[in-house]
């Protein structure tokens, strides 16, 4: 019996300690699947037991934790020991928040449980530690926090009421706003912002929100404290408590005062400028990238013929001429390119005449560069068209009759030199025979006819060098004035001599001219000064001035001078302001040099006061572009004559 009795205390202590190392493994898998790390420190603060998750937070292995400091796991190690100390001291300590700190620097933010296990004695041998990461907590935290200084630093209204439209809460931005401080507002009706008319309307929006409608961005008016009346933009949205029960009504409104005002005159201002479009006395045209009439103006329409519901939408194409398609290409591409010019174009009208427009177009582009299309004034130049189109045929018309004038001129000049001069020499002939073998009468007759003869071939003479001055013609090239003139000068040196003049210059240029002909225009100026000299030894001085784009040159003497009366019409042919017994000479010169000059694109003119000398002026284009190409060409049958 007392054996059966120690074996079944045997047997029984057996099933204790099996009992108590199932038990120990049962606990040990729990520790081992908890998602928190746990930990066992002894009085010194060494770890002295610990679970994977623990491994897993610090990031080292079981085997390098045994033994080592619980501090050196955190990243505030004394407050790590504070909080252990407490539980030794406490017996435990609860939601102690900790880092842990990783082997690789990372953080977990942890809330730490611990209390103190004792052993069969009751003797206390250490503390067990629970941690729970808290991070998804801190993250929300966080964005609690952010939420809630976003909402301070708005400058929009934001805040909240109950569904009878008490306000909860008011931020900053709702102070700026209506003027109210949270103090001011809190547990008011939101009607106190309504301006009186409104307050229906609040009531009414709230009623929405409640039926299950979002109000959003509604213009409407509200009063400040100070009692402005404002423009807001509000958004109303209902708030939901986590059983989905409506519970709030949450505001954010936005002073658009400014907005609104900008909105107006922006209105005003569009209003003005239709007014400038509709009034404008050019049609306006706008069309999209692929030249489609996107909009024109009524006078536009009326320049056309057409009503602008037919014009809208339509290809510009079907109101642009044949002959004017390719410049309006082109002119597309242009605008495409961002230049913009003015261009003419024939336009066909709905009857099917057609309108000559000048067209100033601008390139549209969008925020982003990308073409849009072009705008156009167009103003209406048909009138002018047809006036430039009749000057141009007057002009050829004109030119015309030109030449053959000049056709007639150089043939009846040349080929009545040789009956003239036939005349001449016979009354000369009968002179030198008869002469005092007749009467006195005869005598005088044929003194006076031979005299005639004489006038008429130097006026013949003279008209065929007029003439010449476009059938000689030559292309200009680079002449050296002062070479040219120390010629005429010696040409004229017996001249000179006869009438005792004297003839100074400046430093002349090189000018682009036909040589034999600026030869003339110097040499019958040089002559017409000496000519028309007064009672004082004549004085002739050549000068030039470089202007702009031109060379200015001047004749100026000490002659008889001229009334500034003529100063224009003795540049004309045959016009003489003295008789042939005072002055001798046909009156061609000034022609002449006119003709020379202005072939070569200049001007000349005169400038005199009668008694004191004139001056004689002629201006020749720098550049040789403006040079008249002869207009004569002449007949063949002619030039072989000449
Ligand atoms: P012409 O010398 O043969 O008379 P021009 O055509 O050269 O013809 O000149 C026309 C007229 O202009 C002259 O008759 C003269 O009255 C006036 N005239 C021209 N040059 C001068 C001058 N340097 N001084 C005064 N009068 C001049």
């Amino acid at each position: 019996m007392a054996v059966s009795c120690i074996a079944r205390d045997i047997t029984e202590s057996i099933k204790a300690k099996e009992i108590l190392r199932l038990s120990n493994i049962y606990n040990r898998s729990l520790i081992e699947a908890s998602l928190d790390p746990l930990v066992t420190i002894g009085h010194d603060g060494k770890i002295t037991d610990l679970n994977t998750s623990m491994e897993y937070v610090t990031g080292y292995s079981r085997d390098e934790l045994i033994g080592t400091d619980l501090t050196n796991y955190f990243t505030e190690p004394e407050k790590a020991r504070e909080g252990y100390q407490e539980a030794f001291k406490e017996g435990f300590v609860s939601d102690y928040i900790l880092e842990i700190l990783h082997r690789n620097g990372s953080t977990t933010p942890v809330l730490f449980n611990a209390s103190v296990f004792k052993d069969e004695s009751g003797e206390v041998i250490g503390v067990f530690a629970a941690a729970r990461d808290i991070t998804e907590r801190k993250k929300a935290e966080e964005k609690i926090q952010i939420l809630a200084s976003a909402v301070e630093s708005s400058n929009d209204a934001i805040g909240t009421m109950s569904l009878s439209g008490i306000i909860a809460s008011w931020n900053k931005g709702a102070e700026q706003v209506y003027g109210y401080s949270e103090e001011d507002i809190l547990g008011k009706s939101v009607s106190t912002v309504a301006p009186p008319h409104l307050v229906k309307e609040t009531i009414k929006l709230i009623e929405l929100i409640k039926q299950g409608e979002k109000i959003h961005q509604h213009d409407t008016l509200r009063e400040r404290k100070d009692g402005k009346i404002i423009n807001v933009s509000i958004t109303l949205s209902p708030v939901f408590d986590i059983h989905g029960r409506l519970t709030a009504i949450s505001f954010i409104s936005r002073d658009i005062t400014e907005r609104k005002r900008y909105e107006e005159k922006l209105r005003e201002s569009e209003k003005k400028y239709r007014n400038i479009v509709e009034t404008a006395n050019e049609g306006i045209l706008v069309i999209d990238e692929e030249t489609r009439v996107i909009f024109a103006n009524k006078k536009l329409a009326e320049m056309l013929g057409y009503t602008l519901e037919e014009g809208l939408g339509r290809p510009v194409w079907d109101f642009i001429s044949e002959e004017s398609k390719a410049i309006f290409k082109l002119n597309q591409e242009k605008r495409r390119q961002g230049i913009d010019e003015s261009y003419e174009l024939k336009l066909i009208c709905k009857d099917g005449s057609s309108l000559w427009a000048i067209t100033s177009a601008k390139s549209l582009f969008d925020d982003d560069g990308k073409f849009m299309g072009s705008l156009s004034m167009l103003t209406d130049i048909t009138e002018r068209k047809k006036t430039e189109e009749i000057l141009k045929l007057k002009l050829e018309e004109l030119a015309r009759s030109n030449a053959e004038l000049e056709q007639f001129a150089y043939v009846s000049s040349h080929d009545l030199q040789e009956p003239l001069r036939m005349v001449a020499s016979y009354l000369q002939l009968l002179q030198r025979r008869y002469e005092g073998k007749l009467d006195d009468k005869a005598d005088k007759y044929i003194h006076f006819s031979v005299e005639g003869a004489f006038r008429m071939q130097n006026l013949i003479n003279d008209l065929l060098e007029l003439s010449r001055v476009t059938t000689r013609a030559r292309e200009p090239e680079p002449t050296d004035c002062e070479l040219l003139l120390n010629q005429a000068l010696s040409n004229l040196e017996l001249y000179i001599k006869e009438n005792k003049a004297s003839v100074s210059h400046d430093p002349l240029p090189e000018v682009m001219a036909d040589y034999t002909q600026l030869f003339q225009v110097f040499q019958n100026l040089i002559i017409n000064g000496i000519k028309f000299h007064g009672k004082e030894a004549p004085r002739i001085h050549i000068s030039v001035e470089k202007k702009a784009s031109e060379w200015v040159f001047s004749v100026q003497d000490n002659g008889i001078g001229i009334d500034p009366q003529y100063s224009e019409k003795i540049f004309e042919v045959f016009k003489r302001l003295h008789k042939k017994e005072e002055y001798p000479g046909t009156g061609i010169g000034l022609a002449i040099c006119k003709k020379i000059v202005e072939r070569h694109g200049g001007r000349i003119w005169v400038e005199s006061e009668l008694g004191y000398g004139s001056t004689f002026y002629f201006a020749l284009p720098i550049s040789p572009g403006d040079f008249q190409k002869s207009t004569f060409s002449v007949n063949s049958n002619f030039s072989a004559k000449i």
